[in-house]
């Protein structure tokens, strides 16, 4: 398999065959991401892309099960040349079963419910939209080029065409001055999106990014571990979702927490408030990005 530059796939997908299909993110500007800053947005070559699928058939057989389309939001492919990747997937290997990728709200409004339709019934059923905050204030100041709404009605799209969503939101993103309206106005959007599945990671600030200038100048203060922890205690007393499995155990957290909302909420607000009474939290050393 050929890769250019680094990859990055979410946890669930860690079984997942790597395919690169574009290079980089088209938007590119979050001020806290670095994930592709040394790359420059482009669609790589349907040939040099179907040579990789005929290589992995060569190097690990008919087996492969799922398949996660990088980079940062695949879903921005023209849906002919999406069908062409994903028919000779399923070509080459009989039993897949899933095929995800990154999207972004414009990706997924973008697409007709019957384009999305038909690329649902060749695998492609798992998308994953960073949401990172639901007050658009902040979105605003992270420069992530959509509103809440837009992402609200992006999930909803997908989802309406029979795709699972996958949302990720960053606590700690409103910075010390703005916990609460990250933790509420993220709540509302969550439960407006009501997604198959919610992770919540913890803001971390990456050398060279526009987030670490901020930080340095003190325009962005990070807030400290029971405060993150009381961020994300907001955050699940105010999300009204029916049937979400709930993530929180990523590398970056301070308090790892699992569950499905809502019938887990109780017990994982309880966890917290244990955390933030007893200063139990993960130590610096053992976090990761
Ligand atoms: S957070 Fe996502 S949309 Fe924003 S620059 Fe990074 S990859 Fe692109």
């Amino acid at each position: 398999m050929r890769y250019v530059g680094n990859i990055f796939r979410p946890p669930s997908e860690a079984d997942s065959l790597l395919l690169q299909t574009t290079i980089g993110c088209s938007h590119n500007r979050c001020t806290f991401c670095a994930m592709y800053r040394d790359k420059q947005f482009r669609v790589r070559r349907l040939e040099d892309v179907l040579e990789d699928i005929t290589t992995a058939r060569d190097e690990y057989g008919p087996d492969v099960r799922r398949v996660f389309l990088c980079d940062g939001n695949a879903l921005i492919l023209p849906t002919p040349h999406l069908l062409r990747i994903l028919t000779t997937l399923e070509q080459s290997f009989p039993d897949l079963q899933r095929v995800g990728v990154y999207a972004n709200a414009r990706d997924l409004v973008s697409k007709p419910i019957e384009e999305l339709k038909e690329l649902v019934g060749h695998r492609l059923s798992q998308f994953y939209l960073g949401l990172e905050s639901g007050s658009d204030a902040i979105l605003k100041q992270i420069d992530k080029g959509a509103t809440a709404d837009e992402m609200v009605a992006g999930v909803r799209h997908g989802m309406s065409a029979g795709m699972k969503s996958s949302v990720i939101f960053l606590l700690g993103l409103g910075g010390r001055k703005h916990w609460r309206e990250n933790a509420i106005e993220s709540a509302r959007a969550v439960s407006q999106m009501n997604p198959n599945y919610l992770s919540a990671l913890t803001v971390t600030v990456v050398p060279g990014t526009p987030l670490a200038r901020q930080l340095k100048s003190g325009e962005f203060e990070l807030p400290e571990p029971a405060e993150f922890a009381a961020e994300l205690r907001l955050f699940l007393e105010q999300v009204d979702v029916k049937a979400t499995v709930f993530r929180s155990n990523h590398a970056s957290n301070y308090v790892p927490l699992e569950g499905r909302l809502p019938k887990d909420k109780e017990r994982m607000v309880a966890e917290l408030t244990e955390a933030i009474k007893h200063h139990r939290f993960k130590p610096e050393y053992m976090r990761g990005l």
